[in-house]
């Protein structure tokens, strides 16, 4: 029997057209084998975290659902950055892209590889994932932290000092 999982992503892109790029992944996900929407957020626009010298990021996360299995959804996900001009051979870690798709949950599953890590191991330090994926589905529990995103989002919040959503919140919602 095909198990069907729940999968949250992350979208971030700080490159060409920012805003088409990150539409254009929603549907190329939305078209992937066995893979439905269950819920898409607005766009954020977001500082950039770590490397500061380099544009804005307009950041997005959604809910699908699928009968892909992590390490193939995963797959699936770097084709479609690939597709969208992402070129890995040329690009620094946490610096400018086209696109950026991270898989961040997937049902209450803990996998701990070095080319698939779920939970996504900075997910709960970074504003620009848990604000928009609080938007739609701040009740999924983060299976490690044994918190939901909205919990984690406040934490995170506070921890800030209240200074989030730093640029750009529900930006175009
Ligand atoms: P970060 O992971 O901190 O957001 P990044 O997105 O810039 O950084 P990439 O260069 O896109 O990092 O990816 C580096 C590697 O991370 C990829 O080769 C991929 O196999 C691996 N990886 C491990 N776990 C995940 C995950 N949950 N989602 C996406 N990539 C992952
Ligand atoms: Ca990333
Ligand atoms: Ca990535």
């Amino acid at each position: 029997m095909v198990r069907v999982h729940t999968a949250a992503i992350a979208l971030g892109s700080n490159l060409g057209d920012r805003r088409e790029n990150i539409e254009l992944a929603i549907e190329r996900i939305g078209e992937l084998e066995g893979t439905s929407f269950v819920a898409r957020s607005s766009l954020h626009e977001t500082r950039p975290v770590g490397i500061e010298d380099q544009p804005d990021f307009l950041n997005a996360c959604c809910v699908v659902s699928t009968s892909l299995s992590p390490r193939a959804l995963l797959g699936a996900l770097q084709e479609i950055e690939r597709g969208l001009g992402r070129d890995r051979s040329h690009e620094q870690r946490w610096g400018p892209r086209m696109i950026d798709l991270d898989l961040l949950l997937v049902d209450d599953l803990v996998i701990d590889e070095p080319a698939l890590t779920i939970p996504h191991p900075r997910m709960h330090e970074r504003a620009f994932v848990l604000e928009p994926l609080a938007e739609i589905a701040g009740e999924l529990v983060h299976p490690v932290l044994s918190a939901t995103i909205r919990a984690l989002r406040e934490r995170l919040r506070i921890h800030l000092g209240g200074s989030v959503p730093p640029v750009g919140a529900n930006l175009l919602a």
